[in-house]
């Protein structure tokens, strides 16, 4: 995919030294690659909506009815809260090392601090949130190029992709035509 201003802008950090606030770098032989800020962005958007997923009461969890690309048109069942929940911690358990994967499960979500974190992995403490900041950036990437579905943004996970609104009527609508005989001429009312 390629990353454009209209998207990044909106999710760059204003004060960021990188990009400007813009939410894109520009690398070698001009080519934009998104801004560290903005791939944090995503992947803190993405573990809030995580958190709220399972956090949620069960019975309040919804059942959708998604449907299917092909020639059927058939939808199929699906409960979101918990795919999403599943898939946020499948996509982060194949994306990480052994090591990142440790840091993500106490930190992201077991919810240690750095201090137990460091005491549990024996690291210091730079080594840690260096570790924890290639952690985020590693995963928002991978939540908004993640093909065919990407859980970024939330809205195109849960609600399916915003398509653009056409009206159903213009292709058939037929103009309403008195019934004429073909020769009649019609008196000219212009007034000379
Ligand atoms: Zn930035």
């Amino acid at each position: 995919m390629e990353w454009t201003r209209s998207e990044t802008l909106a999710l760059a950090a204003p004060r960021c030294n990188t990009c400007v606030g813009l939410g894109l770098r520009i690398g070698r032989n001009k080519t934009t690659h998104p801004c560290n800020c903005v791939l944090r962005a995503i992947f803190r958007t993405c573990l809030d909506r995580f958190r709220e997923c399972t956090a949620r009461e069960k019975y309040m969890s919804r059942v959708t009815l998604d449907p299917l690309p092909g020639k059927d048109r058939r939808g199929a069942w699906g409960r979101k809260d918990e795919e999403f929940s599943a898939d946020f911690c499948l996509v982060s358990k194949r994306t990480l090392t052994e090591l990142e994967h440790r840091i993500f499960r106490y930190h992201f979500l077991l919810g240690a601090d750095w201090k137990l974190c460091c005491r549990k992995l024996r690291m210091d403490r730079g080594n840690f949130f260096h570790s924890v900041y290639r952690i985020e950036q590693k995963l928002g990437r991978v939540f908004r190029e993640l093909e065919p579905y990407s859980l970024f943004p939330l809205d195109d996970y849960f609600h399916g992709p915003v398509k653009s609104v056409t009206s159903s009527l213009t292709p058939r609508v037929v103009p309403i035509r008195p019934p004429l005989r073909k020769s009649v001429q019609l008196p000219d009312l212009r007034i000379a």
